[in-house]
């Protein structure tokens, strides 16, 4: 490793401190390219027009600099977001939460069409500092005056050619004249079609223009590859790629400081020779873990962009964008760890269907197509475990171990018990691969190769709805048989009878806990209680806000559930229908057997005790 961290940090840009010290809490190393260069002229209070896509981190280049001006005891609306769906207005609004924890008093609401206007509108009244929402929603609070614009400091467009595409570009110009004079505009948008151009030159006085550009690089001795797996499913979709694709050593990047920690920390305890490489660790201590990946008694890293800058092991044969960079300069770096000394390489991204845009990028700055992989399934995983446990038994005979003792054992065994010498084999390879067992080959929940519907789904219905009038929305009333697979269901101390409904619940938990809607599982309600499921390992601290959080102003208490269910004719489904369609169809990956082994090529890999790949 040669260098250290030399690009911009976030401590270099005048945030506030309680911005700051969130970005540390959520473990941001550094600001990537849009937000180094979005972030000061947001704070200088210019307007900007930012050429950007999702992925980027254009979210906290707006969030963060915004966020740092707003005056916490005005609570008139200070800024307003629009979003062409309310899958985003919703991660819009979680991303605000997440970046104001430390800004006492300090609310975000979302508004979208689907949701209880009643419910919108007694939060409007309490009041909120940052809207965030679709604008046929936001166009009808501001007519009936439930939205009031007066205080007003900026307006963020953002994915200004989505709301085009899905036909808002009216109701963009109406909503923009319902504004102050005097407000600050930001534009973000992945395209700049004429007429986004047109509300640009309209709206926005001398903006600051800022522009993420592809830089193009031959890559002729990798190999690229792309798995479209997104969320839970990445680590299911890691563990079959480390099982069944040969490889040296590889590096894994991720987005946070945390992640890096987390994930070597998963695999580690899958069995796999891991460690974290991030900005965190000194100098030194980098330095020691790099050398013992030189040295191979570390196969696998799991590094943020700024912690792998400048890396230079031979033996590195794979990279995995486990988290897709921000830019294509950032992937282009990234798989330049592999591939090196003459060595062919192998870089392998995992993408959602949202970040095609970016994927295209990628393969328009590396001048190469990029083949979709296919993600290893239970049976090729069986059938690897099968052929190393094979290769292990022939190798104990070859290596002329000794086994006389043994041997004396089995024949005893055998006229002892009157056992065949196949029934005592059958049962020590069974003893034996207890350890690693042999899944059965068929795929328990497939992990989504597909169209990934999390955020990706941009036709959103709801929205589209609301723009016929109809408050309905969405989903809703529906009930969705949905997997509950790696879900923990929880009680919440409130229900039917303190006139919660599913939605209450949703917005509670996504906003409190700052976990995205999607994650939401299941909810039943009862009189007087409700359940629902939530990841399975969630983050104590998360669980601990959302122990104290209220509903109605009343406390959830949320525990984990025990115990029997309230009678039937006490219960009342749920049916979520928040639009969370990430969990719709799958919900998290199924845990399956998985292996315990050192990372190395071929036959070095050693199963040491069972887990789980998930
Ligand atoms: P966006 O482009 O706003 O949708 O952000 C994409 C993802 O990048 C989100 O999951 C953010 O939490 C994450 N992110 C944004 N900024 C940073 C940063 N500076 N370092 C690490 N992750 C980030």
């Amino acid at each position: 490793m040669t260098d250290t961290n030399d690009a911009i940090t976030f401590a270099d840009l005048p945030l506030s401190e309680a911005v700051l010290k969130a970005v540390q809490d959520v473990g941001y190393e550094s600001p990537s390219p849009i937000q180094a260069q979005s972030i000061p002229h947001l704070l200088e209070g210019k307007d900007l027009l930012g050429l950007a896509q999702t992925g980027t981190g254009k979210t906290a280049a707006f969030a963060l600099p915004l966020l740092s001006g707003i005056d916490l005891k005005q609570r008139d609306p200070q800024i307003l977001v629009l979003t062409p769906t309310r899958e985003l207005a919703i991660q819009v609004a979680e991303a605000f939460q997440r970046y104001a924890r430390h800004m006492k008093g300090f609310h975000v609401l979302p508004v979208y069409g689907g949701q209880d206007m009643r419910g919108q509108l007694r939060s409007l009244q309490r009041g909120a500092h940052v809207i965030v929402g679709t604008p046929g929603r936001v166009m009808d609070h501001l007519r009936r005056e439930s939205l009031k614009l007066s205080g007003l400091k900026t307006v963020v467009l953002d994915e200004a050619d989505e709301m085009l595409r899905m036909g808002f570009v009216d109701d963009i110009e109406w909503i923009m004249e319902q504004t102050p004079a005097e407000r600050q505009v930001a534009l973000f948008s992945a395209t700049m079609p004429y007429q986004i151009r047109k509300i640009a030159d309209t709206h926005l006085k001398n903006p600051a223009t800022v522009e993420i550009k592809a830089k193009t690089a031959t890559v002729d001795t990798i190999t690229q590859k792309v798995c479209m797996v997104s969320g839970f499913h990445k680590l299911d979709a890691l563990t079959r790629i480390l099982e069944v694709e040969p490889f040296d050593a590889m590096i894994i990047f991720v987005r946070t400081k945390t992640a890096t920690v987390e994930l070597a920390e998963k695999l580690e305890a899958r069995g796999f020779a891991a460690a974290a490489l991030n900005g965190d660790m000194s100098q030194a201590l980098r330095e020691k873990v790099v050398d013992r990946l030189k040295k191979g008694s570390l196969d696998i890293l799991i590094a943020t962009d700024v912690a792998a800058r400048g890396l230079d092991v031979e033996r590195m044969s794979h990279v995995v964008n486990y988290d897709i960079p921000y830019d294509t300069e950032a992937y282009v770096h990234r798989i330049g760890r592999t591939g090196r000394a003459g060595r062919t390489g192998t870089a392998i991204l995992f993408a959602t269907h949202r970040e095609r845009r970016m994927l295209r990028a990628i393969e328009s700055a590396t001048r190469q197509r990029i083949d979709t992989m296919r993600l290893p399934s239970m049976s090729d995983v069986r059938d690897i475990r099968i052929r190393q446990f094979k290769e292990e038994v022939g190798k104990v005979l070859e290596m002329g171990e000794e086994l006389d003792m043994f041997r004396e054992l089995v024949a005893e065994m055998e006229q002892e018990n009157a056992l065949s010498y196949e029934d005592m084999a059958a049962a020590l390879c069974f003893m034996a691969q207890k350890e690693r067992p042999f899944p059965d080959g068929k795929e328990p929940e497939q992990p989504r190769q597909g169209r990934d519907r999390d955020r990706g789904d941009r036709g959103d219905r709801g929205d589209r709805r609301e723009r016929g009038g109809r408050e309905r929305g969405g989903e809703r009333g529906e009930r969705r048989e949905r997997s509950n697979e790696g879900m923990v269901r929880y009680r919440v101390e409130l229900g039917r009878d303190q006139g919660i409904n599913p939605g209450d619940l949703v917005g509670a938990i996504a906003n409190e806990g700052k976990i995205s809607g999607q994650s939401i599982g299941h909810i039943k309600l009862f009189d007087s209680c409700s359940s629902v499921y939530l990841p399975e390992g969630m983050d104590k601290n998360i669980i601990q806000t959302l122990q104290g959080a209220k509903i109605r102003n009343r406390p959830m208490e949320l525990k984990l559930w025990t115990g029997e269910e309230p009678p039937a004719s006490e219960r009342r489904d749920g049916g979520r229908r928040d639009g969370g369609r990430g969990r719709r169809e799958g919900g998290a990956p199924r845990r399956e057997g998985a292996p315990r082994r050192e990372g190395s090529r071929g036959g070095d890999r050693r199963p040491r005790r069972d887990n789980s790949t998930s």
